[in-house]
């Protein structure tokens, strides 16, 4: 808003700020960015705008930051169609994985490129990570930073050694060097490759191949192994390690461990860690299958109880959309892909199973899906929070709605979902996207080309 000037978008509702909820909020939005946030019993009405939006006791959330997706691992979705399933759920920026199909994203070329299909089809706003080839790769960090991924991406478990590779320990070490002086956070896919390997060979031997062979083939210690190593390396190298979809509380307790030392490390859980348990395998079968694999209720209760202690930083979806021929072969679990779509069910899931029965409040439901996450990525204060001079990434969300999950209305192409049938209590109603309208009741109304990159915000390295 210039001064005088009139806003562009005023919404009124119960604005979810840090450190409290003004229930007589509203939100102003003037060329893309929060302009003003203000409180109707002290301000004696709404200010003028192009529209006005009244949400009434609907909830005024910051846009989620969902930081694990995958938009092209599968080509049938692509960058549109996940961005378009990601507004309809209230995620108005993803970090988009660099593992995509059928080659990944090693090269600061190769991110010009990725960033120009960015700007032309995303519908809501993308930043991305870079990531390393299996070896000798590592001269390209540099120039993937300075290109403006907020992020580096690694695995020490193998998919495919082209488009997903384990990157080797050594390597591994010097990459982690090279990444801390950018300043840039560097992910990491941690799971023991050489005791699921094993444990797969000796399964399959024993014609063991169940859709609960998954869970038994990647026990626990399979995923701290691998933590606890990365945590050496990150803190010998000095880089700040994020732990990627870390499935059972003792991950968590190995990064607090380390950060007590003064390491920079965070890490996150996904929401179907917190909602779903191996106990659910049999019915869903393919379906379920997931690295790390969905894990015993007793994790499942430990990771409730860390998050509402506030121990863990984020929550995401590791939205991995495969297509459902690549998830059918019920005779042989091993033979499907790994990996759910969820970037849509992320907000409204934990807001059913963690806000609406008391277990988290919705400050923390904020906290660990918008502003840690922007923090982590270097994509804070411009997103994650509502604030003055903030993109204007608004979600409205009814907590009160209940609805039933069907994937068939989702916008995902892939059409599934773990979640079918489930009933969850909290709906997003508008998301806007830097002021403009992208999700209204029911309908994608941004277009492809809608939607910006976003780089990392200046760091100090
Ligand atoms: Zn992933």
């Amino acid at each position: 808003m210039t001064d005088g000037g009139r806003l562009d978008l005023v919404v009124q509702g119960r604005v979810v700020l840090p450190d409290r909820v003004l229930e007589d909020g509203f939100v102003g939005a003037a060329a893309g960015r929060i302009a003003v946030i203000g409180d109707l019993r002290s301000a004696g009405g709404l200010p003028r705008a192009e529209r006005t939006l009244q949400a009434g006791r609907a909830y005024v959330l910051p846009g989620v930051v969902d930081t694990h997706v995958h938009t092209r691992s599968e080509p049938a979705e692509g960058i549109t169609r996940c961005t378009a399933a990601a507004v309809a759920g209230g995620v108005t920026t993803i970090v988009d994985m660099p593992y995509d199909m059928p080659s990944a994203v090693p090269d600061a070329e190769t991110l010009r490129r990725k960033i120009r299909d960015v700007n032309a089809e995303a519908v809501g706003d993308v930043a991305l990570y870079g990531t390393i080839r299996k070896t000798g790769g590592l001269d390209e960090i540099e120039g993937i930073a300075a290109a403006g991924a907020c992020a580096f991406k690694v695995s020490t478990y193998e998919s495919d050694p082209v488009r997903f590779p384990q990157i080797p320990d050594g390597e591994l070490l010097e990459a982690f060097r090279r990444i801390a002086a950018t300043g840039l956070p560097v992910a990491v896919h941690c799971e023991n490759q050489d005791i699921v390997d094993r444990a797969i060979a000796r399964a399959r031997a024993a014609g063991d191949t169940g859709p609960l062979a998954h869970c038994r083939t990647r026990p626990a210690v399979s995923e701290t192994e691998a933590v606890a190593r990365v945590l050496e390396l990150a803190r010998d190298a000095g880089a700040h390690v994020h732990i990627v979809h870390a499935s059972v509380p003792r991950s968590f307790e190995l990064v607090e461990r380390y950060r007590a030392e003064g390491v920079r490390a965070t890490a996150e859980t996904c929401v179907q860690y917190l909602v779903l348990d191996e106990d659910a395998m049999e019915r869903l079968g393919p379906l379920g299958k997931i690295n790390p694999p969905l894990r015993a209720p007793a994790d499942r209760a430990g990771l409730w109880d860390l998050l509402a202690a506030g121990r863990i930083d984020h929550v995401t979806s590791d939205h991995a959309p495969w297509t459902l021929d690549r998830k059918s072969d019920r005779t042989d679990i091993f033979r499907n892909g790994s990996g759910a779509p969820g970037v849509e069910t992320l907000l409204p899931l934990l807001h059913d199973a963690g806000v609406h029965p008391g277990r988290i409040s919705i400050l923390d439901l904020v906290r660990v899906l918008a502003e840690h996450p922007a923090r982590t990525f270097h994509l804070f204060p411009r997103k994650g929070i509502l604030a003055p001079g903030a993109d204007a990434d608004l979600v409205v969300f009814d907590p009160g709605e209940a609805w039933t999950i069907r994937g068939a209305e989702l916008h995902s192409a892939v059409g599934w979902t773990p979640y079918e049938g489930m009933r969850v209590r909290g709906r997003v109603r508008q998301a806007f996207v830097r002021g403009r309208a992208a999700y209204e009741d029911g309908a994608v109304v941004a277009r492809p080309g809608d939607g910006r990159f976003v780089p990392a915000l200046p760091r100090r390295t």
